[in-house]
């Protein structure tokens, strides 16, 4: 029942994939590892593309291609080698993901990974859809570090680009500091944050499917730790109103990317009762890990299905769930876990265990309290 990768490709279309045909992922990360598991049970094939040919996705994956993600040559025989292609992390050269578009549909699309690779590309489109921020200020240039201050302070520098887990930002809390903290992350083009004094942290994870249909899980409460996410507990305590505003606000942004696949909505709940969007991220999330075991279609199949042209699944959730992150040497905690009623493991087979390195997570799963929440 395979699908032909030698056919000519038709990149708009948005028959289903069958079962058997081979969806390619850009990134080998636990994202890529837990999608392709996912993808697995519905009878598909993975292809991932990665430079690290012992990334944790190609240890479950079907077929791999281990190149640097510059390798235009290397990115168009994975194109011909594949029936769709998705990434599980932002940092995919513009130039390698048109290359591969020229050949087979990418899915979500360049124009979603565009905005979601630089953080000022994604607040100005974010301004441009109607949706709150924080203040920010472009900074790229001496000059800029000026008009900046106009943010206030306490604030925060942030990398425009290839930050995560709080690298790359520096907080700022006289606008006397700016130019230092400029310097210390490397003089490179970056946003200058107002701080914002939020109630809490929240995420949302909409699914958009080629038809355009949205389904959203419900909001939930994420607690960082050293700028990494630490906890997520689903569902959010938010009232419903606030929740109903919360998935509104990602399906609308995922309609104004034209998204076919997840989108991330990471959000401050201020302590005024308002939203304003943080940072958006195309594809599966940590704060979505919990819909594994919490859920009958988990966040991973729910982004292979948007992919692959199936019809979305019911992101209701049948238990509530609080997720932990093993974290470093956290995960050498494994037998205990396994131990714990309604502790569900999840380990991502990393060989070398760092701190700060995510190796693992664990769902904490208990019966569904809040029949009000959807
Ligand atoms: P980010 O890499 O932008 O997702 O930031 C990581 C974490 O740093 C967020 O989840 C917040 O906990 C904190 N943070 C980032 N930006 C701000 C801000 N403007 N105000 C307050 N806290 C922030």
């Amino acid at each position: 029942m395979t699908t032909s990768s030698n056919a000519p490709p038709v990149p708009s279309s948005t028959a289903p994939l069958a079962p058997g045909a081979t969806i390619g992922i850009l990134g080998g990360g636990q994202l890529g590892r837990m999608a392709a598991i996912a993808a697995a049970a519905l009878g598909y094939r993975c292809h991932i593309f990665s430079p690290d040919a012992d990334a944790p996705a190609k240890e479950v994956a079907a077929a791999e291609t281990t190149a640097p993600y510059e390798d235009r040559e290397a990115a168009r025989a994975f194109a011909l080698a594949v029936d769709v292609v998705t990434f599980e992390f932002e940092n995919v050269p513009d130039e390698t993901l048109a290359a591969i578009s020229e050949i087979v549909a990418v899915r979500p699309g360049v124009a979603a990974l565009h905005v979601s690779q630089d953080r000022a590309i994604e607040k100005t489109f974010l301004a441009d859809s109607g949706i709150g921020t924080a203040p920010w200020a472009p900074v790229g240039s001496e000059d800029d570090l000026a008009a900046a201050q106009a943010v206030g302070f306490p604030a925060i520098l942030k990398t425009a680009r290839f930050g995560y887990d709080g690298k790359g930002q520096v907080r700022v809390d006289a606008a006397g500091d700016l130019a230092a903290a400029w310097a210390e992350i490397g003089c490179a083009p970056a946003v200058l944050e107002g701080f914002v004094d939020f109630e809490r942290e929240i995420s949302v994870i909409v699914a958009r499917d080629t038809g355009g249909r949205t389904e959203s899980y419900v909001p939930v409460d994420n607690v960082h730790r050293d700028h990494i996410l630490f906890t997520t507990t689903a569902p959010s305590t938010i009232d419903s109103a606030l929740a109903d505003t919360a998935r509104g606000i990602a399906s609308r942004i995922a309609d104004a990317l034209d998204l076919v696949g997840l989108l991330a909505v990471e959000m401050f709940v201020t302590r005024d009762g308002g939203i304003l969007v943080n940072e958006i991220a195309p594809r599966p999330h940590n704060s979505g890990h919990w819909t594994m075991d919490a859920c009958a279609v988990s966040q991973f199949e729910q982004f292979i299905r948007a992919v692959a042209g199936l019809p979305l699944g019911d992101p209701v959730r049948h238990s509530d769930a609080v997720m932990t992150n093993l974290i470093g040497d956290e995960a050498d905690r494994w037998q205990d876990i396994l131990r714990e009623a309604g502790a569900c493991l999840h380990l991502y087979g990393k060989a070398e265990s760092r701190p700060g390195r995510k190796m693992g997570h664990v769902n904490r799963l208990s019966p569904r309290g809040d029949a009000g929440v959807p």
